[in-house]
């Protein structure tokens, strides 16, 4: 296994974020177009709901290879400043610190950098995606059983940068003007993880009040 600390700082995008990508006549390519025409709609609650006779794995991958790719992009812009001398721990705030534990290389909670942590999270979510057995590329390969969990992992996960971009970033995000993108994404992914109970709340707790404010926008 590659080490972290030799991967290069920019991410690889997955080769496939968008529809215009996807083969035409596919279950995902038709997936994604209805959830960016409901995207487009402009009502996220609506289109977070799993769409009449379709599948849940295939939605809830189609949403985790998007959020992947958007927090990506998003955190590509702040990188210049997350550097481990203004960010040395992985933290939301003074109140949440994140450790790192994959398993393989870090086998015990680690305390890292922030650009660390990300890198080290966004090259293992990376990897699941990558992985054909746990995310089936081909049409009419099942999905397997622990899908739907490793989901729920990689999603709780990918909290933790949108909750160290909201403490530590947002002034420049601002400053970038991309501030209603994030929070459009961010809605997007609160909607949807909490529509499909992939994320505990108390996992979610660094950002509470604001999720408290997107679900009583949509009630
Ligand atoms: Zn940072």
């Amino acid at each position: 296994m590659t080490s972290i600390f030799a991967m290069s700082r920019t991410f690889k995008p997955r080769p496939t974020p968008s529809s215009a990508s996807l083969t035409q006549g596919t279950k995902q390519y038709q997936l994604r177009k209805y959830a960016e025409q409901t995207l487009g709609s402009g009502n996220l609650r609506n289109a977070v709901v799993l769409p009449e006779g379709e599948e849940v794995c295939e939605w809830v991958a189609v949403h985790v290879v998007d959020f992947f790719n958007h927090l990506n992009m998003l955190y590509g812009t702040v990188t210049e400043f997350c550097n481990p001398t203004r960010c040395p721990m992985m933290n939301a705030g003074t109140k949440y610190e994140f450790l790192w534990e994959d398993g393989v290389t870090y086998k015990k909670p680690t305390a890292l950098s922030a650009p660390l942590y990300v890198e080290a999270l966004m090259s293992w979510v990376q990897n699941q995606l990558d992985d054909e057995k746990l995310f089936p590329q081909k049409i009419g390969v099942p999905f397997p059983k622990n899908f739907l969990s490793t989901c729920k992992t990689i999603l709780r996960r990918l909290f933790r940068v949108y909750a160290h971009i909201y403490y530590e970033h947002f002034d420049q995000i601002c400053a970038l003007g991309i501030e209603a993108h994030l929070n459009t994404n961010y809605r997007h992914f609160y909607l949807f993880v909490t529509e499909f109970n992939l994320v505990e709340k108390r996992d979610m707790i660094p950002l509470a009040e604001f999720n408290d404010t997107i679900a009583g926008e949509y009630k």
